[in-house]
This record gives structure tokens, C-alpha cells and sequence, in this order.
């Protein structure tokens, strides 16, 4: 007794074509032959769910089998797969993205480098170049792995295909061609230069735009710059970027810190003071009256680009006050009489105090 095709797909009677199409790679998947070896049941669920996919992907036949069933296709040659091969050769396409044979794609391996650069190299952008040995084509075969003036034959055992095929009562396998190692050509005479690898290690040098903006531990991805092999794109080359710390400047976010010492009386009366910038110049900041030690001042738009972007941060000045360390005669003189204003006592006039205390 023959199944209902509906009921062999698992799918609806008014299942859209993709839906039909969904169903049977889901089944195809499951009772492909090289996930159920030897399985008779397998084998014929997947001969079973051909058979029913091959009518109801077909309008015309879905139209006749809608209305008279499995009699109604007698005499019009469905089912009639003779083996694995058959099926494969009908509904390639489904088996394409899953069985090898499009679907991912492969390409040269990806490589990875690092470069060290100055604070405001990264702050700023640079043209830099890092030097990469990687497998390149072969210089001599250019990656056809034949000695020059000779090129490949076709492999007699597969006649080409790269495929062999062993018969297994219903299916027909199909391996990798062992004498061709499934490339179905037959190099003869390989290149002396690679001895027929096609590649050959080389170093490159490579010229790197490092954008502006940059922070320490960024990555760049150089597309197509990693490993090259012959008859496939090659892989990215990936930067690791080291930033040197600068003895100035330092970098949160955005934003690039600073700090300065200002003496006591230019915090407490105000100054005009020079403050470096990161691109060597130098501006003069006017800091106010009473100013207290870790104010901070802000010049706007002073800080790092934004990577790839328009922005810009601010360059924070941390003003630091000063307490001066060796005072000579006339400043401490002043100090005192500062001291007598302040009405606070100081250590050098409690001198004789402390003196008579303890003698
Ligand atoms: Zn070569
Ligand atoms: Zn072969």
C-alpha cells in the first residue's frame, strides 16, 4: 500500500512549493545514506520522500494526483529512481547547499600581526606598513603547481570528475577520487619551485591607513591581505593596534587628561597659564581667583577623534596646587605676615612655645 505523498513529507495538502521544498530537505537530511549505513528502512524513506517530492513540486502532476491519487500518475514514470545518483541528479540544487558543493564559502586562511604605535600616531592617524610572511601563489607556476610549459591531464580513474562512485545495492556512493584526490586532474609534472604545492611562504610588506582616533587593543581588518592559495579568495589579515602610553597625556574614552601645577597664590589670585596640546601647540588658559587644588578646565573639542566618526572629545586639565617645597628668606617673611593676617598659628612661631614646653 503506497502513502499518501502529503503524508510522506509531512506537509500540508495546500503546502506552498517552499514549503514542500523545506519538508523534504528536512527528510532527505535525516535518511541520507551516509548518516544511516546499511539501513534498509532509511534507504527506502529516502527513495520514498523522492518519489513524493518529485510529483508535488511538479504543478501539473500535483494537479492529477490532488484529484485521482496514485492512480491517476500510473504509466507517467514516477518513481522511477533507479538510485542514488538519480536522485541526486534530480534535485541537485536541494542537496547543493547541504552536501558539499557551494553554500560556504572557502577562502585562504586568516592572519593576524601587531604594530606599536606613538599616542599621537593613534590620536591622529598614521601610514604605517607591517611586514607579513604568508603563503603567497608560487612565483614560478603562479599557483598551477605544473612545471612551466606543462599543464595538467585529466585523472584516468574518475575521467575528470574527481568523484568515484561504488555501487551499494540501491545506492550508489560517491567518494572522493583517491588518485586525483578529488581535484580530477593529474599534475605530471609538478613545479620544482613549490614541488606542486602551487604556494610558496613569502613576506609582504604591507601598507597600513591607521584612521585617526585609534585606541590601544584596536583590531584592523585588512580584507584579502591574509593567506593566499591558489583558485580561492584569500583570507584578512587582521592589525592589533599598541598604543605607547604618553608621558603627559593620558586617555579615557574621548577625552585626553592632563595635569598641572599651579603655585598657591596663582590659585588664590588667578593666572593665565600655558597648557600643552597633543599636537605640540600650546594654549593659554585663564584659570580664576580662589581656584582649589584638583579643579578641573576644559577645553572643549581638545580631546581624540572619534574613530570613523565626526566627533570629538575634550582635553580635561586637573589643576594641581603647588605647595612650594624651598622658600627663601622674603617669601617666608611674606608668608608670615600672611600667617598673622590668616590669624592661624604657623609651626615656626610656635617655635619658642613648644621650646619652653618642653625645656
Ligand atoms: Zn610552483
Ligand atoms: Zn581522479
Amino acid at each position: 500500500m503506497k502513502r499518501d505523498y502529503y503524508e510522506v513529507l509531512g506537509a500540508d495538502r495546500n503546502a506552498s512549493e517552499s514549503e514542500l521544498k523545506k519538508s523534504y530537505r528536512q527528510l532527505a537530511l535525516q535518511y541520507h545514506p551516509d548518516k544511516n549505513p546499511d539501513n534498509k528502512d532509511a534507504e527506502e524513506k529516502f527513495k520514498e520522500a523522492a518519489e513524493a517530492y518529485e510529483v508535488l513540486r511538479n504543478p501539473e502532476k500535483r494537479k492529477v494526483y490532488d484529484q485521482f491519487g496514485h492512480e491517476g500518475l500510473k504509466g507517467q514514470g514516477v518513481g522511477g529512481f533507479g538510485g542514488y545518483e538519480d536522485i541526486f541528479s534530480a534535485f541537485g540544487d536541494i542537496f547543493g547547499d547541504f552536501f558539499g558543493g557551494g553554500g560556504r564559502q572557502h577562502s585562504g586562511a586568516d592572519l593576524r600581526t601587531d604594530i606599536t604605535i606613538s599616542f599621537e600616531q593613534a590620536a591622529f592617524g598614521t601610514d604605517e606598513s607591517v611586514e607579513v610572511r604568508k603563503h603567497v601563489p608560487c612565483h614560478t607556476c603562479k599557483g598551477s603547481r605544473c612545471k612551466p610549459g606543462t599543464s595538467p591531464v585529466h585523472c584516468g580513474t574518475c575521467r575528470g570528475t574527481g568523484q568515484v562512485v561504488r555501487s551499494q545495492g540501491f545506492f550508489s556512493l560517491a567518494s572522493p577520487c583517491p588518485h586525483c584526490h578529488g581535484t580530477g586532474q593529474i599534475i605530471k609534472s609538478p613545479c620544482t619551485t613549490c614541488r606542486g604545492e602551487g604556494v610558496e611562504i613569502d613576506t609582504k610588506k604591507i601598507s597600513l591607513n591607521i584612521p585617526p582616533g585609534v585606541d590601544d587593543g584596536s583590531r584592523l581588518r585588512l580584507r584579502g591581505k591574509g593567506e593566499e592559495a591558489p583558485g580561492m579568495p584569500p583570507g584578512d589579515l587582521y592589525v592589533f593596534v599598541h598604543v605607547q602610553p604618553h608621558e603627559f597625556f593620558h586617555r579615557e574614552g574621548l577625552d585626553l587628561y592632563c595635569q598641572m601645577n599651579i603655585s598657591f597664590s596663582q590659585a588664590a589670585l588667578g593666572a593665565i597659564i600655558e597648557v600643552p596640546l597633543l599636537d605640540k601647540k600650546t594654549k593659554f588658559i585663564s584659570i580664576p581667583a580662589g581656584t582649589q587644588s584638583n579643579d578641573r578646565y576644559r577645553i572643549q573639542g581638545g580631546g581624540i577623534p572619534q574613530l570613523r566618526g565626526r566627533s570629538r572629545g575634550d582635553q580635561i586639565i586637573q589643576l594641581v596646587v603647588e605647595t612650594p617645597k624651598k622658600l627663601n628668606k622674603k617669601q617666608k617673611e611674606l608668608l608670615h605676615e600672611l600667617a598673622e593676617i590668616d590669624g592661624k598659628p604657623v609651626k615656626e612661631k610656635l617655635k619658642g612655645f613648644y621650646q619652653r614646653l618642653q625645656f
